[in-house]
């Protein structure tokens, strides 16, 4: 049996930042060994949605390992295999673990292999929502296609140029992240997109009537059709055709399904306690388990309302989030003792040209006030205000990282925004000006 002090179970897009954090407060060689069933050392996720897919075929280089190892999307250094066996840190791939004994501290891989730890931490993530769970009639049809990891991209990539040859039609099921994304990436690689989803809007969990007008306008110059308040009801895996809730069907050489993920708790059921559908940590990142911490996708950690002030326990599907809670998570174990974690919500993406970045919250009783170019899809935003004015959410379309910062820091700092005349509004005209104003009350 190999025994490690700590072991990182999951070597996914948090285990390159946990290494770092690790490394960086002097971490022994011989101490850490990460584990992973994917093939490759830790990688920047989100790649796989937007140039993995958009760069075969657009103006940009393709995004293709070795290029988006962690922690480059962090602004760090570019981990590759090498830069862990420098640094003495087992990097075990293509190893799933099928057991995980945490009152005996031992992790027995499919191989047989058992390898026990003094210290844990579990970072497996979430695996796509499948439409087989919902039974719908062919979801088990080849032609459906899920995004998670460098394998689906590989295949996705390779359906693509196969869709070109035969019809060129593809289906989005979703209108999510995942579901924008993929379907501008398609779109860019020359296919022709529909996206089918229930919402009445894309992106309605967050964006305004009025935000998503903007993106729906785009897609629309680009070509992307989209069917809203649709239910997909079926598959046909005869033509490929697509159908949905009010009867009618599509011909689609490729279908690609976004409509959410799960966490991958099941190998810790009645170990652990879970909320959330995840581990339950601390602020520490601790589990209930002694000596056992969980970070990322499949934590659930407590989380402060910017609007209420209440904390309760939440997961975040969000790279950020990723990265900050395993450094909070190797601090942890190192004794470092850092402040309880102190998370605020940032979302981003990129379809297309186009840019955003979002921090805080965007509940359905705040007032949302836009401003900037909306017409010409340029630097725009909203601003949500809770009681008082107090500004709770802040969403930026084009700005720059700069601008990023000032927004983060308004919504962390919860400033006061005066909506009466004279204050931020949608009167404030430019998205420049409102974040000058933004800037200057910090
Ligand atoms: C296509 C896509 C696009 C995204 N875009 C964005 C974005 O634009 N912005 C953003 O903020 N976030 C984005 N995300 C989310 C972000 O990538 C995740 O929040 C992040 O990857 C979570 O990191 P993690 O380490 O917790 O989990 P993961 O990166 O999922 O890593 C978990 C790892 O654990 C492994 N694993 C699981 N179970 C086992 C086991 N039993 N044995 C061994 N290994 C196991 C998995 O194979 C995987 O390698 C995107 C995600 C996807 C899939």
């Amino acid at each position: 049996m190999s025994s490690y002090k700590i072991i990182f179970l999951g070597g996914g897009n948090a285990a390159g930042y946990a290494a770092r954090a690790f490394v960086e407060n002097c971490l022994k060689a011989g101490e850490l060994a990460i584990i992973t069933e994917e093939p490759y050392v830790a990688y920047e996720r989100p790649a796989l949605s937007k140039g993995y897919l958009l760069g075969e075929f657009g103006r940009w280089c393709a995004a293709r390992l070795p290029g988006f190892h962690t922690c480059v999307g962090g602004g760090g250094e570019r981990q590759a295999p090498e830069w862990y066996s420098e640094k003495g840190i087992t990097y075990l791939t293509n190893s799933r673990v099928v057991k995980a004994d945490l009152a005996n501290k031992a992790l027995t891989l499919a191989s047989g292999e058992v390898l026990s730890y003094e210290k844990l931490i579990i970072g497996t993530g979430a695996r796509p929502t499948r439409l087989t769970e919902f039974g719908v009639p062919g979801a088990d049809l080849g032609g459906l296609f899920y995004l998670r990891d460098v394998k689906d991209g590989d295949v996705l990539v390779a359906a693509v140029a196969a869709t070109k040859e035969a019809g060129g039609k593809a289906v989005v099921i979703g209108g999510g992240y995942i579901g924008m994304e993929v379907a501008a990436g398609l779109s860019s690689s020359g296919l022709s997109v529909t996206m089918v989803f229930p919402e009445d809007r894309i992106l309605s969990r967050l964006l305004t009537p009025q935000l998503a007008a903007v993106y729906e306008r785009l897609y629309d110059a680009k070509g992307i059709k989209m069917v809203k308040g649709a239910k997909v009801t079926g598959f046909d895996g005869v033509d490929g055709k697509v159908s949905w809730r009010c009867g009618q069907s599509l011909d689609a050489g490729l279908v690609v399904v976004g409509v959410g993920a799960r966490p991958n708790v099941e190998l810790f059921q009645g170990q652990l306690e879970i909320a959330a559908g995840g581990i339950k940590v601390d602020g520490q990142m601790a589990t209930s388990v002694p000596d056992v911490y969980a970070v990322g996708d499949v934590a659930a950690f407590p989380l402060t309302s910017v609007a209420s002030g209440e904390v309760s326990y939440a997961r975040q599907e969000h790279v950020t989030h990723c990265r900050l809670s395993a450094a909070q998570a190797a601090k942890a174990i190192l004794g470092l003792s850092p402040p309880p974690y102190d998370y605020l919500p940032f979302f981003y993406s990129r379809v297309f040209a186009l840019s955003w970045v979002f921090y805080g919250e965007a509940p359905a009783d705040a007032t949302a006030v836009h401003f900037g170019d909306m017409p010409e899809a340029k630097c725009f935003g909203c601003l949500w205000l809770g009681a008082g004015g107090k500004l709770v959410g802040a969403f930026l379309e084009g700005g720059s990282a700069d601008d990023a910062a000032v927004l983060k820091a308004a919504v962390a700092g919860r400033l006061t925004i005066p909506t009466e005349e004279g204050g931020l509004g949608a009167a404030a005209g430019s998205g420049a000006a409102v974040v000058a104003q933004l800037k200057a009350k910090l």
